[in-house]
């Protein structure tokens, strides 16, 4: 929001236009009179303050002081309201219902406790000006009239200050609720982003991270990789020992790639860190930012290796086939995972708790030659 805006001087702006057209009225009409000198001098000291805190509100200037002007605004307009006050002859008949629009100038833009004070500053420079006006020999002719005014003026500024209350009691519940909410939304979605069985991210975060990492690639060039892990046998081990030691199964698998992923970390560090998600039932996937098939294959086996050296709980012995795939430039994120995909079965068909590659390039410019054993390219 501008720190400056027209609507920010218009009540000022009104506030002595109003009042002026009247004091003048009033002086041609020689009810309540100013002497020309006197009331050239108001008038260049009205222009030269407002010009100077209009300085302060500037556009650029420090976001957040629209209540602290507002508030310097009308207390100025309070103060020349005063010397009005006491510089005029004739009855003050204008001069409650002046101090009443000074305060209303900042009604909008400032705190109802600013508002108490604004009215305090106006009661004390009217009961001022109208002692200064007595002591002074000045006309006693109209003072209950304005007096009348005066409790007129209190009972709506009472009124007002009871809104200003209010409205403030209100906002304050409005924060307090929005607040709670923004809590709640923030709660829910870290919820959504979680797969709660295996503490892994879930299968929608996975998919927004992917599109994320496909967008990053095709804007900066740097490649990102996925490697896709199915437990094996897994509908094996859930029938011999039942649905409670799969999920206990598919928790530990889920521990042991984390840890096995967070060291390919501290191996090869990036400020990009590597996500497991849940894609379903017994396979996972593992989002590799800035990581090559090379490094891919790597952290797979790693994973692979955590899994398979040592048995879950005294006995159960688990072991898991991947496959991994570099993004290849353009290509869509249902390509890759079917890719990815693709090298896992490989990896099943060709015996289980393995590793599976997909070729990095399309298959017309692959090198000739024999693939490599541990690393047999999917086409
Ligand atoms: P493969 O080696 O070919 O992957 O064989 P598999 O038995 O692992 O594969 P299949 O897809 O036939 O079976 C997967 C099983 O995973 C079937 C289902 O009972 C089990 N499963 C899926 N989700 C859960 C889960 O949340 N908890 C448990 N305990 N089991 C699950
Ligand atoms: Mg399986
Ligand atoms: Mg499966």
């Amino acid at each position: 929001m501008p720190a400056w805006s027209w609507a920010s001087v218009l009540p000022t702006v009104g506030f002595y236009l109003a009042w002026s057209g009247l004091a003048l009225l009033s002086h041609f009409a020689e009810r309540t009179t100013l002497a020309p000198t006197a009331a050239a001098l108001l008038l260049g000291a009205i222009l030269v303050t407002n010009v100077l805190l209009a300085f302060l509100h500037l556009p650029g200037a420090r976001a957040g002081l629209d209540g602290i002007v507002a508030t310097a605004q009308a207390g100025l307009a309070i103060a020349w309201t005063t010397v009005y006050a006491v510089l005029a002859e004739g009855p003050g008949e204008l001069v409650p219902a002046m101090y009443l629009t000074a305060v209303l100038i900042a009604f909008t833009r400032t705190s109802a406790e600013r508002l108490r004070q604004l009215a305090l500053a106006a009661s004390g420079g009217y009961a001022m000006s109208v002692i200064v006006r007595l002591l002074a020999g000045g006309s006693v002719a109209g003072l209950w009239g304005e007096l009348l005014q005066c409790a007129g003026v209190i009972g709506m500024l009472v009124v007002l200050d009871r809104r200003a209350r209010h409205s403030e009691a209100e906002q304050q519940d409005l924060a307090t609720h929005v607040n709670r909410l923004q809590q709640e939304v923030r709660r829910v979605t870290r919820s959504a982003e979680r797969d709660h069985l295996t503490k892994s991210f879930s299968r929608q975060y996975i998919m927004e991270a992917l599109l994320r990492e496909k967008a990053r690639a095709d804007r900066t060039g740097r490649g990102f990789s996925i490697c896709i892990f199915d437990l094996d046998r897994f509908k094996d081990l859930n029938d011999a020992n039942g649905h409670v030691v799969g999920d206990r199964v598919l928790t530990v698998f889920a521990e042991r790639a984390r840890r096995a992923l967070r060291t390919m970390d501290s191996i090869n560090p990036t400020r990009y860190r590597r996500a497991l998600g849940r894609l379903g039932g017994e396979e996972f996937i593992a989002v590799l930012p800035a990581t090559d098939i090379a490094g891919a294959l790597r952290s797979a086996e790693r994973v692979r290796e955590a899994v398979a050296s040592h048995p879950v709980g005294s006995e159960l012995q688990v072991t898991v086939s991947a496959g991994v795939a570099e993004y290849r430039p353009g290509e869509s994120i249902p390509d890759l995972l079917t890719r990815a995909d693709q090298a896992m079965y490989a990896a099943k068909r060709s015996g289980r708790n393995r590793v599976r590659v997909s070729a990095v390039r399309q298959p017309k410019d692959e090198p000739k030659g024999p693939p490599k054993p541990n690393l047999r390219v999917v086409r």
